[in-house]
């Protein structure tokens, strides 16, 4: 059986600027992967690349075996691969509700997720769903965010530091909603600067530094010192 995702070798440019160095990834079905590591690592640059926002060589990146490196971004969502972006990226003059159904149009097929299941998720989205998406407070934002994502019923959700700048008690929120995602089957990939909420929800963890993957790996089977190395460097 083909992973859902594997990259291959994935290196990918900006300009003459090489960020990423051949980094292997794999994303099995129903699988949570958290990929770790300080700024600048390369952990946007990758989730940009999978969700076809940066355009890579073809055979870099494979959707159950078959290729779509060099698709561009609408051609990934219509897979069923969504990417909640770093810094959310709302529409800021359309409402909540308006936001959430801009993430409809790359919809195929039925799924678990429509405006009133996001609500359910959610709640406090259905009470601002009138409000402009940038009236809310940051940890909403990431929420709705999350939701347009959801509305296309993705199989699988790229999620690029959700928890970044929110509250220990938003980012609980949030990561209780992850395991609801979860139970619906789809794949999820976490970015995360903050490596013990990464080991707490992830099944495997990828650590990346300039450009490369440095470990990997299930968190039971992995040492503090080892992350600790493959995360800041060697001292
Ligand atoms: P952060 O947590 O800061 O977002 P990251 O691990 O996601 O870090 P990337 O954003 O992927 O890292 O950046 C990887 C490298 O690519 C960095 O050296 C960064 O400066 C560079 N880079 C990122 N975006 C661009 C861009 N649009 N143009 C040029 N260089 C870029």
């Amino acid at each position: 059986m083909p992973s859902l995702i594997e990259t291959r070798g994935l290196t990918a440019f900006y300009g003459d600027f090489q960020a990423l160095f051949g980094v292997d990834i794999r994303l099995e079905p129903g699988e949570t992967i958290a990929v770790i590591g300080a700024n600048g690592a390369g952990k946007s640059t990758l989730m940009r690349s999978v969700s076809g926002l940066i355009v890579n060589r073809h055979e870099m990146i494979l959707h159950r075996g078959e290729p779509i490196g060099a698709l561009a971004a609408p051609d990934v969502m219509r897979r069923g691969i969504a990417l909640v972006p770093e810094g959310r990226k709302l529409f800021a003059s359309l409402t909540v509700e308006e936001n959430l159904k801009v993430g409809a149009c790359g919809r195929q097929g039925d799924g678990p997720w429509t405006l009133e299941t996001i609500y359910d998720l959610f709640p406090i989205l259905k009470e601002r769903r009138r409000n402009p998406a940038t009236a809310l407070s940051g940890g909403q934002q990431q929420m709705v965010a999350i939701g347009r994502a959801l509305m296309s019923n993705p199989q699988i959700l790229l999620c690029d530091e959700i928890s970044l700048g929110l509250a220990p008690v938003v980012i609980k929120d949030i990561y209780a909603a992850f395991s609801k995602i979860r139970a619906t089957g789809a794949a999820i990939v976490i970015v995360e600067q903050d490596i013990a909420q990464a080991l707490k929800v992830a099944d495997r963890v990828y650590c990346m530094m300039e450009g490369r993957i440095t470990l990997s790996g299930c968190p039971r089977d992995l040492d503090r010192a080892d992350i600790h190395a493959a995360y800041f460097g060697a001292e």
